[in-house]
């Protein structure tokens, strides 16, 4: 089965190299740690590849091996943590070249892009896979590697607060709580701590924040400038899609953030209590993820993408 397979993969390969998706998140950052940590207990020293690294997550074990590049071009195995497809994945090159490929991933939209591919679209966070590969592998799940998991399901869900959230989510942080993981410290400085940018921000966001559609759309954006303005760091736009879904009414949550001249990185969220499908609609403009969470990239102005998106939201409330 593929889980074995994987296992074999692993020890096998002497040059290894960690990847995740572009604009990282808690889970991307968690699943890469954990991973990077968890080989390390197979005597493997694996290479982990990020780019723009949120400085919400350096306290975490492992962050000061994280590499930009690296000097080796063919890999024996690359394996791919928390993304859909192959060109979000943040040093794509190596895992094009590398002898074999593993992608392990939770997002319905994954793209099978993997030699191996584990994908379980069920499963609320990569970390929370991870966890149970761990397990399976007989890799026994430290204080370190689960400081690392604990981040990453954290962000994913919420703060265990989406509908995503197994019994078996509470069953392993529980698990982590009794080994020692101090579960509260790290929900507060993944989820309740903002860099002063991240809260200059938000407040920017908030201010502009139209509801449209008759209250059931939350919409608003941030440009380039305001990141300049405000001196903005990697990861200090996370949070802000959040906050127009939490008001009453709302059906979808949209953020839009430049990304580069004429290109918007859109961030949608189904509200409380809506039955839409962001991930459809994301979908539409080749973007993806999971049917309460989506993303995707989208040409043109603030208004322009406003309107192509609207144009599919008003089509998913027929
Ligand atoms: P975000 O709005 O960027 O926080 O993304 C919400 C969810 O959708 C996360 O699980 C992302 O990994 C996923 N996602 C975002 N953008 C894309 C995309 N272009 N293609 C596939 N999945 C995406
Ligand atoms: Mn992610
Ligand atoms: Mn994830």
């Amino acid at each position: 089965m593929t889980l074995d397979n994987i296992l074999v993969e692993i020890k096998k390969a002497e040059k290894i190299v960690i990847m995740a998706h572009e604009t990282p998140d808690g889970d991307a950052i968690g699943s890469v740690l954990s991973m990077y940590l968890a080989l390390k207990k197979l005597g493997k020293e694996a290479d982990v590849i990020v780019k723009e690294f949120p400085r919400t997550f350096s306290f975490l074990p492992g962050a000061k091996n994280i590499k930009t590049k690296s000097d080796i071009e063919k890999y024996d195995l690359a394996i791919s943590l928390d993304c859909a497809d192959l060109k979000r994945l943040v040093g794509r090159e190596y895992f094009e070249k590398a002898e074999k490929t593993i992608v392990i991933d939770h997002h319905g939209t994954n793209t099978m892009y993997g030699d191996l591919n584990f994908v379980n679209p069920v499963s609320p966070a990569c970390c929370e896979i991870l966890a149970g590969m761990l397990e399976y592998f007989d890799i026994s799940i430290d204080s370190e590697i689960g400081s690392c998991l604990v981040a990453g399901i954290i962000t994913d869900t919420g703060g265990f607060k989406y509908s995503s959230v197994t019994a078996e989510t509470f069953e392993f942080t529980a698990e982590l709580l009794r080994k020692g993981v101090n579960v509260s410290e790290i929900y507060q400085r993944v989820l309740e701590t903002k860099t002063k940018s991240s809260f200059e921000l938000l407040r920017r966001a908030t201010n502009r924040l139209e509801l449209l559609e008759g209250g059931k759309v939350a919409f608003t954006y941030i440009n380039k400038k305001d990141e300049k303005e405000v001196k903005a760091e990697p990861g200090d736009h996370e949070g802000i899609v959040e906050n127009g879904r939490s008001i009453e009414g709302v059906k979808v949550s949209v953020f839009i953030r430049e990304k580069e001249e004429n290109f918007y990185k859109v961030s949608l969220r189904a509200g409380n209590g809506s039955n839409i499908n962001v991930s459809d609609i994301c979908y539409v403009f080749g973007g993806g993820g999971h049917p309460r969470a989506a993303g995707a990239t989208v040409q043109g102005t603030v208004e322009q993408v406003k309107e192509k998106l609207l144009k599919e939201i008003r089509k998913a409330f027929c």
